[in-house]
């Protein structure tokens, strides 16, 4: 094969874990796939800020430069146009392994695409993995309980999903995701990490991404009505990017494979999210109700023991703290230079 190892001073993988976050030690070499995208973008600055060497690999779908920029001319910074879907032999240590569409909007919009992103671009990150013996994360998501029946969900649960539905291409590619993982696992001793994600917001996201905070968000700053889909009764729970990215961390060098639930229990309907972004950014924004989409899930609110009790972690910004570090962000990028209330 060919190598392009450079001579990096790394310590290796297993000693990673029992080194608590925040000591410093050696660099290592860190691939980010999907790392310009939303949360990618914010894990790439903590690995930078860290003293890693990070490259992103992405095919700027749904991702941006503008969220990297900043590292551009940094050593220790590399990005390049990849597509997870085909091969990728690079020399690393870790894989954070985020590459997929992730708002419905996006992943609806070319199906078979997201399936074999799921599938496809797995696979080749895993085997990757094993050929180099790094560690994987796959960055898998609540969807796979699908319309839970359980309440909150644990990760023990198994799921209610449709298979044949619009939001399979993701929901089933994940759950594919997650057997390709463990079964890289098993079968072939690679160390391997998941999360599963529960609905996160913060700064970077897509202006115009069609997920709900971020739609409410731009909607009242454009004094635009907010779109409530359905009855605006189906729940959610939500996260802030900070902390997902501080589980995501502790999960790639602890332990314990997981699954992980990485989620704010904190749980809002639709309405009372809409309310919270009246109170946070205009207390006059209408709300305007839509049709709900097909199979959208009626609630969602994770059960975080495991991750309290394993990877020492929990969340610490609930939504009424987070929700305004995004709205000066969408502030900043909706009306640029302009001054706060000329609008
Ligand atoms: P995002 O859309 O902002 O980021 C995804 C990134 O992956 C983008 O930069 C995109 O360009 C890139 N990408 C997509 N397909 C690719 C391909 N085939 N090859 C290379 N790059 C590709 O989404 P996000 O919110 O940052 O989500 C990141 C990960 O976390 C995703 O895997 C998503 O499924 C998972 N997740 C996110 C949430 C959430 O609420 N944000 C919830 C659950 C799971
Ligand atoms: N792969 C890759 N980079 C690597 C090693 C493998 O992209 O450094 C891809 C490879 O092209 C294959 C997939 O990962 O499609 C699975 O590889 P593995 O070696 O596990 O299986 P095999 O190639 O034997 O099918
Ligand atoms: N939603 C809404 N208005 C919007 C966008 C979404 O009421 O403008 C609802 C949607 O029907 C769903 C919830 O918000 O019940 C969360 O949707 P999102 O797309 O953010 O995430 P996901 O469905 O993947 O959890």
């Amino acid at each position: 094969w060919p190598t392009n190892s450079r001579s990096y001073d790394v310590v290796s993988v297993h000693s990673v874990g029992k080194i608590p976050l925040g000591i410093k030690r050696k660099g290592l070499r860190i691939v980010v796939t999907g790392g310009a995208g939303f949360v990618g973008s914010h894990l790439v600055d903590r690995l930078i800020a860290r003293g890693d060497s990070v490259i992103v690999v992405d095919n700027f779908f749904t991702g941006m430069k503008e969220n990297v920029m900043h590292h551009f001319g940094n050593p220790n910074f590399e990005l390049i146009r990849h597509d997870v879907v085909e091969p990728l032999l690079l020399e690393v240590d870790q894989i954070y392994h985020l590459a997929c569409p992730a708002s419905p909007v996006h992943y609806k919009f070319n199906p078979v695409k997201t399936i074999k992103t799921n599938v496809v671009g797995t696979l080749n990150m895993l085997g990757l993995a094993k050929r180099v013996g790094a560690r994987f994360l796959l960055t898998s998501t609540s969807e796979i309980y699908g319309d839970p029946l359980e309440h909150p969900q644990k990760e023990t649960y198994w799921g209610n999903v449709n298979p044949i539905g619009v939001r399979s291409c993701y929901d089933e590619g994940k759950r594919t995701a997650e057997t390709l993982t463990m079964d890289y696992h098993r079968g072939a001793g690679v160390e391997v990490r998941i999360a599963r994600i529960f609905n996160t917001y913060g700064p970077r996201m897509c202006l115009d991404d069609g997920r709900v905070v971020s739609n409410f968000v731009a909607q009242a700053l454009r004094k635009e009505p907010l779109t409530v889909y359905g009855d605006g009764k189906q729940t959610r729970s939500f996260q802030y990017v900070s902390d997902l990215v501080e589980g995501l961390m502790r999960l790639m060098e602890g332990e314990h494979v997981g699954p992980f639930n990485l989620g704010n229990p904190g749980e809002f309907t639709m309405l009372e999210l809409a309310k919270v972004v009246q109170e946070t950014i205009d207390p006059e924004a209408k709300i305007e109700y839509r049709p709900n989409t097909e199979d959208d899930p009626h609630k969602r609110k994770p059960d975080i023991s495991r991750a309290k009790e394993q990877l020492g972690w929990e969340p610490k910004v609930d939504l009424r703290k987070g929700l305004p570090l995004m709205v000066s962000d969408f502030r900043q990028r909706i009306f640029g230079d302009q001054k706060e209330g000329t609008t």
